[in-house]
């Protein structure tokens, strides 16, 4: 007999693909099957997006009380207890994955928590603790996320070279940190452990921080970090090292000098690799592409269209909304919905002081597509809101189309950026013009009021802009 059990959809890997996928698929009827050899809720609740967040906010409370006395409030001296810090950020990510296993039963999800291995395109072998277990799919939806890039000559040793896992697990604030790569991951912890005093440096190879992001955005950024005194160098990048007296020592080439950079923790945070190695794909007869990552059509669909691949190891930003999207996609799919990936713009966000979100076509890749564009803009130094939070530096950026006024892009540095854009992503997929969102009416005093003023702007309105 075949020891394997019968099940509609098999899901592997719990993060924020995979959990929502079988979320998904379950209350559209489906039998759920899903796998997890770690904690539900993946990188992102256990060692990404939320910890870093929380982190982060620890990091801002610990600035802000610094900075209190500049506005009259009188604070003694700022400490910061790690340990407790970190303590509540446990709690923090306990709340969540907990709320995901409840959401999980509710839902009549079977989890299993294992090792998942494909054996055909309709069979997966779980290692459990205790032994095997089979499963026969009619689909299955990958979800095996990626983890943190090692450059060869700085392997993670948990000690002196950490990824982002340990840097957001460190239990004291190292004195001296040495940050490689200046994407979002390694400035937006930079930022923290700087705030909750570290003295930081960032190298990053590529000519800007945050490449992928027009440098005009970062600016704001870059001069925050100077006010924190984080050394950013650019063209520079780590060469080899040496521990001596309990330090590591960091030979880097900046621009072709040699330089060498004493840190107590070196943070490696060049870049993640998708989790395709050992799934067995060969096994279901998959392949991935020459980067490592499964392709995939707009129903998320592999080449084999009983197999389903989401988030970060199918091709796209490693986000976690884009995750959950392509979840949900997957799922009504599998469901006989005529679900598609078929969105105008994921929005992506980067948590560094103040925040940048970015949403669309940035004004030379609207321009590269052949659009002729009218672009707005409005400070936040010209905000209401902003200034009653004295948080006055950056700006909200619109682009539109001349032609027609149809958004293409926003993207704002500035305080709540991360929230602002959540409005502009609606706006763009419901391809709204620039007229509609300077004639909706916002709420004043509210930073909200810049995106309106911004696309006021575009159409050469805006009211509080000379
Ligand atoms: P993952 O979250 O990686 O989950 C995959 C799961 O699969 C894991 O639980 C793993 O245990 C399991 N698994 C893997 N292989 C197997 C197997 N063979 N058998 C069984 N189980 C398996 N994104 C944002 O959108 N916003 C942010 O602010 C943000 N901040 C981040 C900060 C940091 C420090 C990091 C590292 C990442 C951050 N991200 C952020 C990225 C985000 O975490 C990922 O894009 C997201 O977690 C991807 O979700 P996923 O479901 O594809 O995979």
């Amino acid at each position: 007999g075949d020891i394997a059990q019968e099940v509609e959809v098999v899901v592997i890997g719990g993060g924020p693909g995979g959990y929502v996928a079988a979320i998904r698929a379950a209350q559209l009827g489906k039998e759920v099957v899903l796998i997890d050899k770690d904690e539900l809720g993946g990188v992102c609740l256990n060692r990404g997006c939320i910890p870093s967040k929380a982190l982060i906010h620890a990091a801002k409370m610990a600035e802000h009380a610094r900075h209190a006395g500049e506005i009259g409030i009188k604070v003694g001296s700022v400490e910061v207890d790690m340990g407790e810090v970190q303590g509540w950020k446990e709690g923090v990510v306990r709340k969540l994955t907990g709320g995901v296993s409840s959401l999980l039963k509710a839902n009549g999800v079977t989890v299993v928590n294992g090792n998942a291995v494909l054996m055909a395109d309709n069979r997966v072998a779980v290692e459990k603790e205790n032994g095997m277990e089979y499963f026969k799919f009619e689909h299955c939806i990958l979800a095996t996320g990626s983890r943190p890039v090692q450059i060869p000559s700085f392997p993670f040793d948990g000690e002196y070279i950490l990824s982002s896992t340990e840097a957001l697990a460190l239990t004291d604030v190292p004195p001296t940190m040495l940050v490689i790569g200046g994407g979002y991951i390694g400035l937006e912890l930079g930022t923290a452990f700087a705030k909750l005093g570290s003295q930081v440096t960032v190298v990053e190879m590529a000519d800007y921080l945050l490449p992928g992001f027009e440098p005009s955005l970062t600016q704001t950024v870059k001069k925050n970090l100077r006010k924190l005194g984080v050394e950013t160098l650019t063209q520079t990048g780590a060469k080899s090292y040496e521990i001596r007296d309990g330090k590591i020592h960091v030979t880097v080439d900046v621009k072709g000098e040699a330089r060498t950079i004493t840190a107590d923790k070196v943070l490696v945070t060049v870049g993640r690799r998708p989790n395709t190695e050992e799934l067995g794909l060969e096994q279901a007869g998959l392949s991935v592409n020459e980067r490592g990552y499964i392709e995939t059509d707009s129903k998320c669909r592999t080449k084999n269209a009983k197999i389903f691949a989401i988030g970060d190891i199918a091709t796209g930003p490693m986000l976690a909304h884009k995750a959950s999207k392509e979840g949900v996609v997957a799922a009504e799919v599998i469901a006989g919905h005529a679900a598609e990936m078929d969105v105008v713009a994921i929005p992506s966000v980067v948590f560094t002081d103040p925040e940048i979100a970015s949403v669309g076509l940035s004004e030379s890749e609207a321009k590269e597509k052949g659009y002729e564009v009218t672009v707005g803009k409005f400070p936040f130094a010209a905000n209401g809101r902003a200034l009653t939070t004295n948080e006055g530096d950056g700006f909200c950026q619109v682009i539109a189309d001349a032609e027609t006024g149809v958004l293409l892009g926003v993207h704002i540095v500035g305080p709540e950026a991360s929230a602002l854009i959540g409005e502009a992503a609606l706006a763009l997929e419901m391809g709204a013009t620039a007229d509609d969102v300077h004639l909706t009416v916002h709420p004043h005093p509210t930073l909200t009021e810049s995106f309106m003023e911004a696309a006021a702007d575009v159409m050469g309105v805006a009211v509080h802009m000379a």
